[in-house]
This record gives structure tokens, C-alpha cells and sequence, in this order.
């Protein structure tokens, strides 16, 4: 019986049916838009009315001289000359310009960016307001900047060094009237022909987006307008009927739970192919673009990293800061990472990532009344395995990334795992499946998002982290348009994965959190996040790994002594704690351990910036440090200082370490300073020199080394040579021996055991460095096939003993010059029984070379599957061998202060004072020295280099050792200064030391600073806060004591942020000794905060405070 609904089946058929050639009609949708038939297809109706005549757009110009960079009121004094289309403008930095571009109201408020040229970020329109349409008339301002995206090289390979000579043409400057129907056409479109494109093999959707689009091209006639809106009602097959009327309520249909999150992003590299001054732009263009997006888009959100352009941007465009603090009010701009700037994550030191979540959240803080709750950085390159304890203690505990997506050699494993750290800290994490913090919002990320996802057994949710970025831009109306296209899609087909708007990163962590049951459904990742990539970074650019290590040291000794002395204020009693000075010295290190500067990966001009920042905090820090001794000692005076001549005194060296020490110092003793004759030990041939030895072996704390004679436990050492090519170094501990410029033999002496390996030899080594592509970035495994030995020549013996032996060398290749100078001392490395000494190696390099590599090697005769490396807050071994291709894949890596080999019962150490690359081949442990890499720096490395390294023989493993002592010290010198009999004399010098630990030798006390907190001026109730760790990996129990001179009134454990978590127990012992026990987990940090009170016993402490008049 026939059913009266069903359409009629004709009895006879003569046409041919409706079967296609898939492929032919798939490839026909590539000539809908642009190209060969742009004048007839749909790109010929994008716009009803182009006008670029002087009637309708008048054009006025004024050119910044040079590189400056006026400010909007500057800019506006200028007398500006009419301008038109076609007109260049440069040279290099800084409409369409062909590069970046910024509008601003004629008040001078920033409303949004451009980015001309025609990349994948172009965005050359700016809709006049109502209002203005209606008044006829509408003046704006636009800043151009004359440089690309990407800087000034975007024309040709990206990473090549700037082209500084650089011109940008206005290529358009019109008004125009866009066809709103055909634009929405072209979007429709888009979108069809994405699903065409990316859903795999033969499914429903893909099959019917493709017909759609089809039909599409086939009801479009550009001579007919009308037509437009019939092929938009075809598009309604796919995206639903009335589904644009919905806007954002889109979102609110369909899946209930959605699979992909999108999030706005604007990746904003705060230098890299560009200095500085230019991202402060590009911060301003990009993020005054995403408000302008979100008034448009309700459901767009918008997240932002990096406190420091936040600054920038408060300091700079104080009005379009404002409104990105309404926007963080309504929601809908969030604040994301928590730290200073996305920093690198393999090179800062543990005290310095702490400041970067210190500074960062407490900015946030201060100007958002909120803190950040996602640990955020997607694109630093590698992170060590002391982040997940630090981000806890950041109060956070989400972690984003995805720059393992960029591994040259294994695919990471995981998309969302408990990335546990070194100290058994975790943080939920989520490596997006989508493999990029730059996504376009196109279906292919969508369905990347879930296709690639690699846990979809214990989660099947990914972030959509969108927006042009590197260089800036964000978010384009377009991405937003796609996305409600394919919510709307997936409200109709399950074929398509449901994606969300409107959310938070924070949201998508919390629905991770609970559909993970508190992370137990995920797997685990233990340790560091190593990058198989960019291992050139660990050395590239050593003026910036030299600054970053010693500013950090600087300003640790710099918060050392302003407590103290704003604590005792024994000779200046008006000394007041430099907080904001110190805040400013600390802002500039961290900004240059930006992932692009610090690893050395950006252009020339970025390292004269950052050269200069350290060359600042040097001189702030030493000028603080030179306050901050002269309120605690009278007339502390330099060594070269003319009064020494005639002032009684003698030399100290102040110890800013907790290691009790002896050093062998060297003196000028020429002019003022040759009195010092009598207290060195030995003096240089020529008379120039002095070497003294110094003590501070007085026991915990011992702050204060005194110059004396020798100890009967000295170990005297001496140098011969036989001949021109055989010199040797001896002490009673330690012998090395050189032998035609190689380095074949460093016994110890008291075990009479070689340490070099049979028929090996050790010293600098060359290799060719030409890696695939990313030339500052990456060395490639392919490099250690190309060693090159290099030979010391022309020996000569500089310093005999006692107490010093030297022995220079020199060595030339190519162009370079190399001069080494190997030393050894009559002391062992630590006061630890049974330390050795070590060989001290300074070298100066004049390096001249291209696409080399110079190294320093020794050949171990030790055996271990795994050589130690130090990193933040505690160490990381890894694999010497090669067999997996995890263990092959580090063969090049990060350490901080020391890399060690050991065995059972031995180890050597090689320390560092300014370098991070290291690598354990075998039995070869190398320190890497320098690169010579000329993209996206044509010179960088070129030049004048002095830095210094030690081989460090000790018996025991590496767990029994005091290397990291060692190298504690190593890395800070005494402090030396002369001091009067007076000073000498000083209440300070007879004080018990302020702070010291006793108990396990396995914590490290790092800082000692005061408390974020205080009214430093009135200095009522004072805090001091000390951070200490767990330096081995197991378990300790100590005691922190504290000096009867203070009275502690409060003792807690707080996190980095000095939020109190704990209230200690304080103990005070007989002898008036306040002490709080402290336990500690392996690499465990802790930070202890004190707070002091008025001293009870005040005659006691009258005795020694001397207050200035
Ligand atoms: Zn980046």
C-alpha cells in the first residue's frame, strides 16, 4: 500500500543520476575565493563601495626620527604633511602598512591593531563607529610601526637577522562599505570546505559539507546580489536552520558537555626578533583588539601572561590599561602564569623562578585584586623538574604547555598527567593535543584536538589555545566566526567534536580536577620536561648566561647584607632596607630570563638591551652592597682604595654563604695596596700580585674570613716542568699533568688512583656546529661526530706555591685566541674532611669563529649509567648511554653550578660560574664554552669572552660528596674589603651570627631576605624571611637557630608568596639560643618567615649598637 507522504517513484528513468566525481568536485571549492577567477567569484562582491579619493580619506603624516619611539601627547605636537596611498615609510622599526600599525582615538585612547601585509595574521580594517557614519566625519590617529609580525626579516627567512634598511608601503588607506551578506558567505564557506578538507575517509558530514558547498557555487551569481543570501540558506544544511540568529546562544545548544575549550591567546614573545621597546607596541595593539573583539563577541575570553607587560602597559597607555582592568572585572580578559614573564625554565636559578611567581602574583595582586591560578608556559624550551614544587607553592596547582610538541626526536606521551617533580610535588597538566598556543580556530584543530589526544582512556577534553602569536595579534573576528559555525555544526552531527566558548582556563582545569577524580584517573609524568630541542640554548650568547648567574648571586648577596644591616644598623642607624631598589634590580633579571633572551635565541639588538639591564644591576647592586657593609662596619674600604696606605687594619672577606670556608685570594699590591705585603702568603714573580689565604672555618655561619699564615693542615703545592711540553700540578691531595698540550693524567694523590681512562686524553675540544634549521637554537646530535681536539701550547708557569700554582696556556684556532690559566691551591675545595682540591681553570677567549663549538672534556676512568647535573633547588641525573631513544635524545643538556660522574666510592666534578650546557657521553663528561651561531644574531658570541670552570676529583659517590658546596661556594666569592683596626673592633664582628643551621648537612640555606610585607621606614616588628632546601634527595632534619641578639616573636613556614601556612615552635636553649626544627623531604623547599620582636634584655644589646648622631 503506498504511504501519501513519500515522494512519487517515476516509472521510468532517462537522465544519468546525480553520482559525482568526489575528488573533482572537492578540488572545485578551491576556486570559490581568490585567485584566477577572483574578479568573477565571490571575493569580486566582498565590498559595495571602495573610496580612497582625498574627499572622502585625508591622509597627514609625521615620521618619527630614527628608532625613537614618541609618546601618543609627543606625537601630537608634530606638524604633520598630507600623505597618500603608495607613500613608504621607514626605514625598520616600526599601514594597509604592510606591517604593524596601532589605532588610537583623537584623545589618544588605543582602540585597536593592524597588521597589514597579506600573512595568515593581516587585519587592515577598522569599523567606524556608528555615530561617526551618522556625523559624517571621523578622525583617528594611527601609529605605524615599521617592522613585520615577525620583526624585519618576515620577507625572507624568518630567523634571518634584521634588515634595518627596511621600507613598508601603504598599500591601501580606504573607505570602504563590505558586503555583511557576502562576507558571511565567505566564512560559511570557509568553514564547509574545512570539514570537506579534514574529516578523514568517507563519513556523513564530510561528504554532505563538501554537496553543500557545491550547491553553493553553483546557486552564487555575482551579477545577481540576491543570490548571496540563497546560497547562505544552503549553508543552513550543515550549520542548522536560524542558527546565526542565535549569536552566541550557539553555545547553549547541543552536547551539554563539551570536548574542546577554546581560549583566546595572544602569545606576545616579550623580545626575540624584535627589542623590548617593540613589544611594549605590540602589547597595546594586540590587547586593545581583543576588547574591541569581545564587545563584538560576548562569548569571546581572552587570557594573558607575562606581570610584565601588564606593567609596560600600566606605565605606557595608562587608558587602555584601565580598560583591560574593567574587562578582568567582567570576566572576560583573564590574567594566566602567575609569573614576572613566561620564562625560560631550564637556566634560572630556583631562587630566581621563585621570583618569577613572587613578582608575577603579587603584581597581579596588587593591580587585579586577584592572583593567577595556571602555571603557564607553553613555549619555554624544556622545564626543569623543580617547577610543580614552585607552582604549588605559588598557590597554584595547574600547569599549561605544549612546546614537547616541538621534541625532534620521541613523542611525548601525554596530553593531561600529573607532572610530578622532583621533590614529589604535582600539578594537573595538560600538553594541548592541539600542538600549538597559535591556533587558528579552524576544524583541523578542533579535530586535532581529540584526534591526537594521547590519554583519551582517562580524559577526552583539550584547550583550544587560539589567536595569532609569537609576534602578537590575538584573536581575529574571523576565528570567532568559525568557531560559532562549528558549535553550530556539532549541534547538529556528532561527527564533529563539541567545542565551548565563554570559559576560563581555570574552568577547564576544574572540570579536568573533577573528572579525573582528583587526577587518580591520570597518568603520571615523573621529573624534568625535557625538550628534545634547541640544546644550543644551555650556551648561546654567553654575555647573557654570565649575566644572568652573577646578577642572580649579586642580588642574593645583596639581600644577604641589607638585612642584616637593617636589622643591626650598628653604624648607620637611618639604614633602611632598599626594598624598591632591590625590586627594581630583581624586575630587570627576570624580564631578561625571558624564554627568548635568556637562551640566547633572539637578535643582536635584544642582548645590547639586556647587556645593559645587568650592566645596571651591577652597578645598583654593588653601590647596595657597599651601603649596606658600611652600616655594618665602620670604614670597610675597597682594596684599591689610596687610605688604606695609612689606616691600621687588615683584610677580610665577608662570606655571604653558610659554608664555613678557606679561600686563597689574589691582591694588587701596587699603589695604596702594597702595605698588604705582610699579609699575603705569596707573591707573584714580578711582585705584582699577593696571594692571602683566608679563614672563615669558624664553624656554622662563620661570616667574617680573616688573611693569615698557613695551616699546618695546608697542602703546599708546587708545579715543574720537564721541559717545554710536560708541565705538572701537585699538591698532597691532587696532581694533574700535562702532557703536548693534553691534559693525560689528574691522580689522586692520597689513593694513588688515575682518574683520566687509559690512552685518553682531556681538554678543550671544537666541533663543527651546523644544526638542521634553527641555528642559535639547536645543536644536533650529528656535531659529536666531528670532534676536534685542540692542543695548549706556549706553557709558561705564572704562580710557584705555596699557597697558588698557575700554569698558562694559549691556544689558537682559526681566528680565535684562547688563553687558559690552570690553577691549583694549597686547600682543599671545602672544609668537608677528606675534600680534595680542585683545578680552577680561567680562561679568555677572543672567538672569532663561525658554526663552532668549543668544549672542555675530560675522559673518566668512571663507569655509571648516569651522570648528575645540578638544576634548580637540587639535581637530576640522566643517562650516559645510548639505549633508548629517550637516553640518545639527551645529548646535550642543562646543568647549573655542576655536572658529576661518579661510581661507587669516586666521582669528578666539573663546576661553573657561567655556563649551563654540559653532556656525559660514556665516560667523557664536557662542559659546553661557546657557540658561534649567526641567525637570528649574524655575530653572535663574536668577540672577548672571560669565564671559568673547575675539575673537581672527590672520594665517595656524589651523594657523600660536598660538590654541591663546592660549587656553592665556588660561584660566590668573599666579599673583600680592607678593614681599620677599629671596624675590626666592631660590635658586629664579636656578634654570634645572626642565622645559622645545624643538624643534617644536606639543606641549603639560599636567602635570607626580608619579609615582602614590612614598613621598612618604622621597621616596627620586622620579618626575615630564609628559603632553604633539601640539596641530595633525602630526607633531613635540622635546626635553624637564631641569635640571642634578636628576639623571635613568631616563627612560620609560608609558601613563596609569604603566605603564612604553619606556625613553628620557637625553642630557646640555655646560652639564649632561639632555635625551630625544621624537616625536610627530598628537594623539599622551605621559606621561613621571623618575626622580631623588641628585645627584652635591652643594656645587653646597648653594649654593642652604636647609633650614628
Ligand atoms: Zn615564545
Amino acid at each position: 500500500m503506498a504511504s501519501s507522504h513519500l515522494p512519487h517513484y517515476d516509472d521510468q528513468n532517462y537522465g544519468t543520476g546525480a553520482k559525482w566525481i568526489k575528488h573533482l568536485t572537492k578540488n572545485r571549492l578551491d576556486t570559490f575565493t581568490g585567485g584566477h577567477f577572483a574578479d568573477v567569484n565571490l571575493s569580486s562582491v566582498l565590498f559595495t563601495h571602495r573610496l580612497s579619493d582625498d574627499q572622502h580619506v585625508r591622509l597627514e603624516v609625521w615620521s618619527a626620527p630614527g628608532l625613537t619611539k614618541p609618546s601618543f601627547e609627543e606625537a601630537m605636537k608634530q606638524k604633520f604633511k598630507p600623505a597618500k596611498k603608495g607613500d613608504s615609510f621607514g626605514p625598520s622599526f616600526e599601514f594597509d602598512p604592510g606591517c604593524e600599525a596601532m589605532i588610537f582615538g583623537t584623545d589618544g585612547t588605543p582602540l585597536q591593531g593592524i597588521t597589514g601585509g597579506y600573512g595568515g595574521d593581516r587585519r587592515v580594517e577598522y569599523i567606524i563607529p556608528r555615530e561617526a557614519v551618522k556625523a559624517g566625519k571621523h578622525s583617528f590617529i594611527i601609529e605605524s610601526s615599521c617592522n613585520g609580525m615577525f620583526g624585519v626579516p618576515w620577507n625572507g627567512d624568518t630567523i634571518a637577522p634584521p634588515d634595518m634598511n627596511r621600507y613598508f608601503n601603504l598599500d591601501s588607506a580606504d573607505l570602504v562599505v563590505p558586503n555583511q551578506e557576502a562576507w558571511g558567505l565567505l566564512a560559511d564557506f570557509t568553514t564547509l570546505k574545512e570539514i570537506g578538507n579534514t574529516l578523514p575517509g568517507n563519513g556523513s558530514l564530510q561528504n554532505k559539507a563538501i554537496t553543500v558547498a557545491n550547491a553553493i557555487m553553483n546557486e552564487f551569481d555575482e551579477t545577481d546580489k540576491t543570490s548571496i543570501a540563497r546560497a547562505r540558506k544552503i549553508a543552513e544544511q550543515v550549520f542548522g536552520k536560524g542558527w546565526e540568529q542565535k549569536a552566541e546562544g550557539i553555545y547553549e545548544e547541543g552536547a551539554k558537555r563539551a570536548q574542546i575549550w577554546g581560549i583566546g591567546y595572544c602569545h606576545i614573545d616579550t623580545a626575540w626578533l624584535w627589542p623590548y621597546s617593540v613589544t611594549q607596541q605590540k602589547v597595546a595593539r594586540s590587547w586593545s583588539t581583543q576588547i574591541d573583539l569581545m564587545e563584538r563577541y560576548p562569548e569571546h575570553r581572552f587570557t594573558c601572561s607575562q606581570a610584565q607587560q601588564f606593567k609596560w602597559l600600566e606605565q605606557l597607555y595608562p587608558k587602555l590599561f584601565d580598560r583591560v582592568r574593567e574587562k578582568v572585572k567582567t570576566g572576560q580578559f583573564h590574567l594566566v602564569g602567575g609569573s614576572w614573564v613566561e620564562n625560560d625554565a631550564n637556566m634560572p636559578s630556583g631562587e630566581a623562578l621563585a621570583r618569577q611567581f613572587l613578582y608575577g602574583q603579587r603584581y597581579f595582586e596588587s593591580r587585579f585584586g586577584k592572583r593567577c591560578e595556571t602555571a603557564w608556559l607553553p613555549d619555554s624550551f624544556g622545564l626543569t623538574g623543580a617547577l610543580p614544587q614552585l607552582i604549588r607553592l605559588a598557590d597554584m596547582k595547574y600547569f599549561f604547555t605544549q612546546k614537547l610538541s616541538w621534541n625532534n626526536i620521541n613523542v611525548f606521551p601525554h596530553s593531561t598527567f600529573n607532572w610530578v617533580g622532583i621533590d614529589g610535588s604535582q600539578v594537573l597538566s595538560h600538553m594541548t593535543p592541539v600542538d600549538t598556543y597559535t591556533a587558528q580556530a579552524s576544524v583541523g584543530d578542533i579535530h586535532k584536538g581529540i584526534t591526537n589526544h594521547k590519554n583519551l582512556e582517562s580524559s577526552d577534553t583539550a584547550l583550544l589555545v587560539f589567536g595569532n602569536g609569537d609576534g602578537g595579534g590575538g584573536p581575529l573576528a574571523k576565528m570567532l566566526e568559525n568557531l560559532r559555525r562549528i558549535r553550530a555544526t556539532s549541534n547538529e552531527s556528532r561527527e564533529l567534536p563539541s567545542v565551548d566558548m565563554g570559559h576560563s582556563v581555570e574552568e577547564f582545569f576544574d572540570s579536568l580536577l573533577s573528572e579525573s577524580e582528583g587526577g587518580h584517573k591520570l597518568p603520571n609524568w615523573n621529573g624534568e620536561l625535557y625538550l628534545e630541542f634547541h640544546r644550543g640554548t644551555y650556551t648561546s650568547h654567553g654575555s647573557i648566561k654570565k649575566g644572568n648567574r652573577k646578577s642572580e648571586i649579586l642580588l642574593r648577596d645583596v639581600e644577604h647584607l641589607a638585612t642584616l644591616a637593617s636589622l643591626y644598623k650598628h653604624h648607620n642607624f637611618n639604614y633602611v632596607y632598599p626594598k624598591s631598589k632591590i625590586d627594581d634590580c630583581w624586575e630587570k633579571v627576570l624580564l631578561n630570563q625571558f624564554h627568548d633572551v635568556l637562551p640566547g635565541s633572539a637578535i643582536g639588538m635584544v642582548y645590547k638591551d639586556a647587556e645593559q639591564l645587568y650592566s645596571e644591576v651591577s652597578k645598583d647592586g654593588e653601590k647596595l652592597i657597599e651601603e649596606a657593609l658600611s652600616a655594618l662596619f665602620p670604614a670597610a674600604l675597597d682594596i684599591t682604595d689610596p687610605s688604606i696606605k695609612s689606616t691600621p687594619g687588615h683584610i677580610i672577606g665577608y662570606n655571604t654563604t653558610f659554608f664555613p670556608r678557606r679561600d686563597v685570594v689574589a691582591l694588587p699590591l701596587t699603589g695604596a695596596a702594597s702595605r698588604l705585603k705582610s699579609q699575603v702568603v705569596q707573591t707573584s714573580k714580578d711582585g705584582s700580585v699577593g696571594y692571602a689565604l683566608m679563614d672563615a672555618a669558624g664553624g656554622e655561619g662563620a661570616r667574617v674570613s680573616k688573611s693569615r699564615g698557613l695551616f699546618a693542615d695546608s697542602m703546599p703545592v708546587s708545579v715543574f716542568s720537564n721541559g717545554s711540553d710536560h708541565f705538572v700540578l701537585r699538591n698532597s691531595s691532587v696532581q694533574l699533568t700535562i702532557y703536548k698540550g693534553r691534559i693525560t693524567s689528574v691522580l689522586d694523590v692520597q689513593l694513588d688512583r688515575e682518574l683520566i681512562a687509559k690512552g685518553q686524553t682531556g681538554g678543550l675540544v671544537i666541533f663543527e656546529d651546523r644544526p638542521n634549521y634553527w641555528d642559535a637554537w639547536d645543536v644536533e646530535i650529528h656535531h659529536l661526530e666531528t670532534a676536534h681536539p685542540l692542543e695548549f701550547s706556549n706553557l709558561e708557569i705564572t704562580a710557584e706555591g705555596p699557597l697558588r700554582a698557575s700554569l698558562k696556556a694559549e691556544t689558537t684556532y682559526g681566528k680565535s685566541k684562547i688563553s687558559v690559566t690552570i690553577s691549583l691551591d694549597a686547600i682543599a675545595a671545602t672544609l668537608k674532611h677528606g675534600s680534595r682540591s680542585l683545578f680552577n681553570f680561567d680562561a679568555t677567549v677572543d672567538w672569532q669563529e663561525k658554526h663552532k663549538f668549543l668544549k672542555f672534556e675530560l675522559p673518566l676512568d668512571i663507569h655509571s649509567g648516569v651522570a648528575t647535573y645540578e638544576t634548580p633547588f637540587g639535581h637530576v641525573q640522566r643517562s650516559t648511554h645510548k639505549n633508548t631513544t629517550w637516553d640518545m635524545a639527551k645529548f646535550e643538556v642543562c646543568g647549573h653550578k655542576f655536572a658529576d660522574l661518579s661510581e661507587f666510592g669516586y666521582g669528578v666534578a666539573i663546576l661553573s660560574e657561567s655556563k649551563y650546557g654540559f653532556s656525559c657521553r660514556g665516560n667523557v663528561l664536557r662542559i659546553s664554552l661557546l657557540r658561534a651561531a649567526t641567525a637570528p644574531d649574524a655575530d653572535q658570541d663574536m668577540g672577548k669572552h672571560e669565564f671559568s670552570w673547575a675539575v673537581m676529583p672527590h672520594q665517595g659517590h656524589f651523594l657523600e660528596s660536598d660538590v654541591p658546596a663546592a660549587a656553592f661556594l665556588y660561584n660566590s666569592p668573599l666579599h673583600v674589603r680592607f678593614a681599620s683596626d677599629e671596624s675590626l673592633a666592631a660590635p658586629f664582628m664579636s656578634a654570634s651570627p645572626p642565622f645559622t643551621i645545624s643538624g643534617d648537612h644536606n639543606v641549603i640555606l639560599e636567602t635570607i631576605k626580608r619579609g615582602e610585607d614590612d614598613d621598612f621606614k618604622k621597621n616596627t616588628n620586622p620579618t626575615v624571611v630564609l628559603r632553604l632546601y633539601e640539596a641530595f634527595g633525602g630526607h633531613a632534619r635540622v635546626k635553624l637557630r637564631v641569635s640571642p641578639d634578636f628576639h623571635v616573636v613568631k616563627a612560620t613556614i609560608t609558601n613563596l608568596l609569604e603566605d603564612e601556612l604553619e606556625v613553628l615552635g620557637v625553642k630557646t636553649d640555655n646560652d639564649d639560643l632561639q632555635s625551630v626544627k625544621l624537616d625536610f623531604r627530598g628537594f623539599e623547599v622551605k621559606t621561613v618567615k621571623l618575626t622580631l620582636g623588641s628585645k627584652t634584655r635591652e643594656p645587653k644589646r646597648e653594649s654593642w649598637v652604636t647609633v650614628d648622631a
